[in-house]
């Protein structure tokens, strides 16, 4: 019998999703409940009850999981962020090693080692960046996060991931907010002022950059949150970011610096680096040190190598391997991104380093073009990964050796086994906890060309496979997983199945045609048609 509404059940925790809630069965049905443990045993109040899934509040715990501890933030159960606080982590940093393995395995088909996980040394206050969403009800401002899957504040302005002078910031927005008659952005009027209080911290140096993003065009009475903000220690730069939009995008393309400097100056394994609010900075210095390394270590640099950094934001990975680089050039797509990248080199006297404003698959081609040849290309894309255009470049740029840094393990599969396609074999992996208590993980992988023979075997290989190489690229499994984990949708093999049929995917013969003649199929809904199409697009099998 399915689970329904209100159903009070026991049950036993499985595993943790790439979510950071937690999946049991009950009676073959899976439930997914947020708050619970790998290994707990617990009462579960039914909320939502589908055809083949349910979700799931706790209720109580009956049999704690030996990984079980308490969380130690008072917002832990409302709040979106931290996952894993009621975790302990170790059993986080096993979690994760096993994510990472499984995607490569599963997803990309990939046997390379992963090596050990890097975990942090410090667990909490390890970011350096915070983007609080406001409220201001009568004068109050409410700062903190959104609730899980939801655009509701949870008032929170000392958050254990942040740094402790964030809460002295968000005091001094509440301060002002309160004596200068601030009005809040309302989304659904698009009317009101202030968005997010965005904060970043240069963890080496201590600068600390406090930006108003608003709905308008200046703030009133500006001197008083200059005033309030530059009494802080570490403050050395105020702004204002303008973003008029209609949009989840925090930050606009406009920011007018109130006091202080334009950029906050942060140093990463000995090299300086500014960087402007728009520009992307990895959040966890210490861990984002460990990475470039690992990063620096499979690039095997001798000093003669021309490197390609792709994605290269304010070109943090190639500068800190520039000493040992002939030539480095890279591509970013933000412009004050690459102004900051330009003027990284420049402050660490870098002059072997060109840097391109450009879409990544653009500036690739157009390097190639012009005959550059790199011996290692550095590839660091947003969590959706590279365009799939992208590797018909590098294959014609055929580096010797590709570093590719993803924070998302299942997109980093999806494109390690396109490489495979295109000659390189992944070497190995190493992930980097760079999010700990959240259920985000980076990796980092070595990829080499493989050797002629092979890699021309492997060319004629997949030509043969043609029509069926969308079929491999990925399994029934994982695409009812993708519905199901972005959708809570379920979605039958035999739906996939017509989808992919609908745009001329070769199908298997079981879920081809009914096996009784004259039987009929139940047909696929044009809801589930979109959703299917959607991850087909995810796993590049349709464009
Ligand atoms: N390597 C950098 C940035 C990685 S984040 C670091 O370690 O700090 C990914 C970067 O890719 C972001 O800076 C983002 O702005 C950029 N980006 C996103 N889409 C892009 C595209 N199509 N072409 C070039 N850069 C892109």
């Amino acid at each position: 019998m399915s689970l329904k509404k209100n159903d009070d059940i026991i049950l036993k925790i499985e595993d943790m999703t790439n979510e950071g809630s937690s999946v049991g069965h009950y009676d073959g049905q899976a439930v997914f409940v947020t708050g619970g443990v790998t290994g707990d045993e617990l009462c579960a109040h039914i909320i939502k009850a589908k055809k083949n899934y349910a979700v799931a509040k706790c209720m109580s715990i009956i049999t704690p999981s030996p990984n079980r501890i308490s969380s130690d933030c008072p917002y832990s159960d409302k709040c979106g962020g931290c996952s894993f606080r009621n975790m302990t982590y170790s059993a986080e940093l096993e979690y994760k090693q096993r994510r990472v393995e499984n995607a490569l395995k599963r997803i990309g088909n990939i046997d390379a080692p992963v090596r050990d996980i890097i975990g942090a040394d410090e667990i909490n206050h390890y970011r350096n960046k915070a983007q609080y969403p406001v409220d201001v009800q009568n004068g109050e401002l409410v700062a903190g996060f959104y609730a899980y899957k939801s655009h509701r504040i949870v008032p929170c302005n000392s958050c254990l991931l942040q740094p402790e002078e964030f809460s002295l910031c968000i005091d001094a927005f509440s301060k002002w907010a309160k004596e200068s008659g601030v009005t809040s952005y309302d989304e659904k009027t698009g009317k009101g002022l202030l968005r997010h209080i965005y904060l970043r911290k240069a963890v080496a140096t201590g600068e600390i950059m406090a930006c108003a993003v608003i709905n308008g065009n200046s703030l009133p009475n500006e001197n008083l949150l200059v005033e309030l903000l530059s009494g802080i220690d570490g403050v050395c730069s105020v702004c204002v970011n303008i973003n008029k939009n209609d949009t989840n995008v925090i930050l606009g393309d406009q920011t007018k610096i109130i006091y202080g400097k334009e950029y906050i100056t942060d140093i990463l394994l000995g090299k300086k680096f500014v960087i402007s609010p728009n520009s992307f900075y990895q959040v966890n210095h210490n861990q984002c040190e460990k990475l470039y390394s690992i990063a620096g270590k499979y690039a095997e640099l001798t000093g003669n190598e021309t490197v390609v950094d792709l994605y290269c934001g304010a070109g943090t990975i190639g500068l800190t391997m520039a000493d040992k680089i002939k030539t480095l050039y890279g591509v970013e797509i933000i412009p004050q991104a690459i102004e900051n990248a330009k003027l990284n080199a420049e402050i660490n006297g870098i002059n072997n380093a060109e840097f391109f404003c450009a879409d990544a698959f653009e500036a690739a081609k157009i390097l190639e073009n012009k005959g550059i040849k790199p011996d290692v290309l550095i590839l660091d894309p947003p969590r959706k990964g590279c365009q799939s255009e992208l590797f018909d470049v590098v294959e014609k740029m055929s580096p010797n050796r590709i570093v590719y840094v993803s924070c998302d393990s299942a997109t980093l599969a999806r494109d390690l086994n396109i490489l495979d396609s295109k000659g390189y074999k992944a070497v190995e992996a190493t992930p980097v906890d760079m999010f700990p208590r959240t259920p985000h993980v980076e990796t980092v992988v070595q990829l080499v060309r493989k050797k002629p023979d092979t890699y021309i075997d492997i060319t004629v290989d997949m030509d043969e496979l043609d029509l069926t190489s969308s079929e491999a690229k990925a399994t029934y499994d994982e695409i009812k997983d993708y519905i199901f984990d972005k959708y809570r949708v379920k979605v039958s093999s035999l739906y996939i199945a017509q989808v992919k049929q609908k745009h001329g995917i070769i199908e298997r013969d079981c879920y081809n045609n009914s096996k009784k003649d004259n039987q009929k199929q139940p047909q696929c809904p044009p809801e589930k048609v979109k959703l299917i199409e959607e991850a087909l697009r995810h796993f590049k099998m349709i464009s």
